[in-house]
């Protein structure tokens, strides 16, 4: 779907510390009540893990080979987590009930899995990855809207839901195989990720990009060759697009995380990745090999006092340097 210009972000796995930061800030400015308590349109997730919501990868949804359109399934409420109310009144107030506890006995919720990852010590490993709306170019929830509620901007290509069109039919929630759009029973009406375009308006990053602790977010526009996406995506092709066999086309970019080595049972390092290769192309596609090569040559190179355009891209050492938002 062409646009005037994409605004797009890229991320850094390799910085992202976990600390949830970037969902709080969402959160509180865009979905911490009225119906809107159980949406993430940022949400952080241990990898290997199930994701947000549960199993979300295998729900289907995108495009086949062919480009029809796939209408996966709906997250169920389980899928999302129940929501659950403590007794405070029993516990703190009146003494009636010795523990603090939830009504219901929570089985899954965001983050259940945290730092769980994969194998046993000492070769255990995981990593985070920090998920929104791609606002791709070719939006599955767009093309499954029959009534043409979502829509694509021209100046910026953010993908948005009018408010006033939608009916709630969640064709756009089945289509979206990131689950990313969500649905509000209290107004029967879908939401998602506005990438803060109202901030955007004013030249100013998005909430998550602004918070970010570890500093791992560049925002731009793809078609601005000085600017962060263009020289991360297409002059140094080390960001990739999360599950680009899904064929909507996003515009969110990783750059995929280097793997702590394995160790030998009796404690010698070994020269294999921890991370197994073929666990990352499953979700960056086949150039991740290409990729985590330039990127121990560019850091080793760093590391040994030499010039390394990249890693001076990718250290981020002043924060407003990372957006490019003109
Ligand atoms: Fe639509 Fe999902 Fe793509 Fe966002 S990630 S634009 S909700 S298809
Ligand atoms: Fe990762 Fe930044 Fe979010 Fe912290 S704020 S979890 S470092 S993306």
């Amino acid at each position: 779907m062409a646009v005037k210009r994409q605004l797009s972000m890229v991320l850094d796995l390799n910085k992202c510390i976990g600390c949830h930061t970037c969902s709080a800030a969402c959160k509180l400015m865009w979905t911490n009540r009225n119906g809107r308590e159980f949406m993430y349109w940022n949400n952080v997730e241990s990898q290997p893990g199930l994701g947000y919501p549960r199993d979300y990868q295998n729900m289907g949804g995108g495009f086949d080979a062919d480009g029809a359109l796939r209408l996966g399934r709906q997250p169920s409420q389980e899928d999302y987590g129940i929501p659950w109310e403590y007794n405070y009144q029993e516990a703190l107030m009146t003494g009636t009930d010795p523990w603090l506890r939830p009504h219901v006995k929570p089985t899954w919720g965001a983050n259940w899995d945290e730092d769980q990852g994969e194998g046993d010590y000492p070769n255990s490993y995981y990593f985070y990855l920090p998920r929104l709306c791609n606002h791709c170019a070719n939006p599955a929830c767009l093309a499954a809207c029959s009534r043409n509620a979502i829509y694509k901007r021209q100046e910026d290509g953010i993908v948005l839901v009018d408010q006033e069109r939608c009916r709630g039919y969640r064709y756009c929630v089945n289509a979206c195989p990131y689950k990313k759009v969500y649905f509000n029973e209290q107004i029967s009406k879908s939401e998602k990720c506005i990438f803060c375009y109202p901030r955007i308006e004013k030249g100013l990053p998005t909430a998550c990009a602004q918070q970010c602790v570890g500093r791992i977010r560049w925002i731009g526009y793809r078609d601005d060759e000085d600017g962060p996406i263009h020289q991360l995506v297409e002059k140094h092709k080390v960001a990739l697009p999360l599950h680009a066999e899904w064929g909507t086309q996003p515009n969110v970019f990783y750059v995929p995380p280097l793997s702590p080595s394995s160790y030998a049972a009796d404690g010698r390092a070994l020269d294999e990745s921890r991370i197994p290769l073929s666990y990352l192309e499953s979700l960056f596609g086949p150039r991740v090999g290409e990729v985590l090569d330039t990127l121990q040559a560019e850091r080793q190179a760093k590391a040994e006092g030499r010039e390394s355009e990249l890693m001076d891209i990718l250290i981020g050492y002043k924060h407003a340097e990372m957006f490019k938002l003109s």
